[in-house]
């Protein structure tokens, strides 16, 4: 039998309500596939600061270390907006982030059939898009040295080592094997020398994945292809800010913020959790859209368990459940067939995945 630890945190606002979700569906696969989950609860953001008075406990620095994975929801909210800084729930989140060394962004943009007329875009343009954005996280301009705000001028640098391109890009080219096997590696090449760096190391290391086609793009003509045709992509692979915006750009194909899942992944532990917040608004009212952390639980399965075939079964089941006209309220505009509560959301999709 295979045994998995999960760090869970659920975090504020919505955050328990989806993450009870996501669970419950891990549970269902979990017996379908039989495997054995065990979860640990750890503290973070704005319920960490109401129990200990710092929004990053020790413990959870330190107990997510031990885990396989960590699944998380969200945090913060109007409770904790008035704290200093280094004292708010997300100052705790991006400490978190930076202890767990995660410089892999993994963001993936579908395009669900059941859901095409949310798109901003036109149907012929978005249906069956199917992408993932790997972005380097920790490294690139956000963090180069030297950096400088003076009186008359200003800079940042934009800086990468071998290092860092080639374990970014080594993340790109292994997904790419699980999907499609293509990478489009996004630089500025023409104009920027730490691109042209960039773009030698990627082809360097694609000679190791001979089944996985590459191709570059610059990243202005990327933001264009994105909206013009974003189905010709299957792996973007691209540096901290280029990634920053076009994850934005292609997330926003798919139309809804209560879809999307994220990884953040390292050498260490990876963190999986929705692209949303903690939506105060709609908090402890039943009514939040759990997809995004169900299929945030389907990629941990999928890139830190390697349990495919679960990841897959739970991907399966929530298109099963839009196809069958399930929607929670955000997305009942579209094609609904009964709008359904967060918990009911949660035991259909568990239902379809565990058949
Ligand atoms: P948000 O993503 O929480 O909400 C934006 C809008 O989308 C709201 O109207 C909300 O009701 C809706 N929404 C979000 N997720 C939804 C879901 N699953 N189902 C249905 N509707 C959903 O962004 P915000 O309002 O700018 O931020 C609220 C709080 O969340 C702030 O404290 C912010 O700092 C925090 N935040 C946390 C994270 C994180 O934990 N990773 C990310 C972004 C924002």
């Amino acid at each position: 039998m295979r045994n998995y630890k999960i760090g869970v945190i659920k975090g504020d606002g919505i955050g328990p309500e989806i993450v009870d979700e996501a669970i419950k569906v891990l549970d269902a696969v979990a017996v379908a596939e039989k495997f054995n989950i065990s979860y640990e609860e750890f503290l973070l953001g704005g319920a960490a600061i109401d129990a200990t008075g710092v929004p990053l406990p020790d413990e959870t620095i330190q107990g997510v270390k031990r885990m396989d994975a960590v699944l998380f929801g969200a945090i913060g909210g109007p409770k904790w907006d008035n704290l200093e800084r280094h004292l708010r729930p997300e100052s705790g989140l991006l400490g978190l982030r930076k202890a767990m060394g995660t410089y892999a962004n993994l963001r993936p943009a579908t395009v669900y059939d059941e859901l095409i007329n949310a798109s901003t875009l036109k149907p012929s343009v978005v249906k069956g898009v199917d992408i993932m954005v790997v972005r380097e996280l920790t490294g690139g301009i956000y963090f180069g040295q030297p950096r400088e705000y003076g009186e008359d001028k200003a800079y940042n640098t934009m800086v990468y080592t071998k290092e860092e391109v080639v374990r970014i890009a080594k993340v790109a080219f292994e997904i790419a094997m699980k999907r499609d096997k293509r990478v489009c590696s996004v630089d500025k090449a023409n104009v920027l020398e730490v691109s042209q760096f960039w773009r030698e190391i990627v082809e360097e290391i694609a000679k190791d994945y001979p089944e996985v086609e590459l191709s570059h793009m610059y990243v202005d003509n990327a933001a264009m292809q994105l909206i013009r045709d974003p189905r010709q992509f299957d792996v973007i692979l691209t540096g901290n800010i280029f990634g920053d915006i076009l994850s934005d750009a292609a997330s926003m194909l798919s139309g809804s913020i209560g879809l999307l899942p994220s990884a953040s992944t390292g050498d260490g532990v990876g963190l999986y959790e929705p692209i949303h917040g903690s939506a105060p608004d709609i908090a402890g009212q039943g009514i939040a859209n759990p997809i995004a952390t169900i299929a945030s639980a389907a990629m941990m399965l999928r890139y830190a368990l390697n349990e495919d075939s679960a990841a897959n079964r739970i991907e399966n089941a929530i298109k099963k459940a839009l196809a069958d006209g399930y929607r929670t309220g955000d997305i009942g505009a579209f094609d609904a067939k009964e709008i359904v509560s967060t918990t009911e959301m949660g035991s259909i999709i568990a239902d379809y995945a565990s058949k």
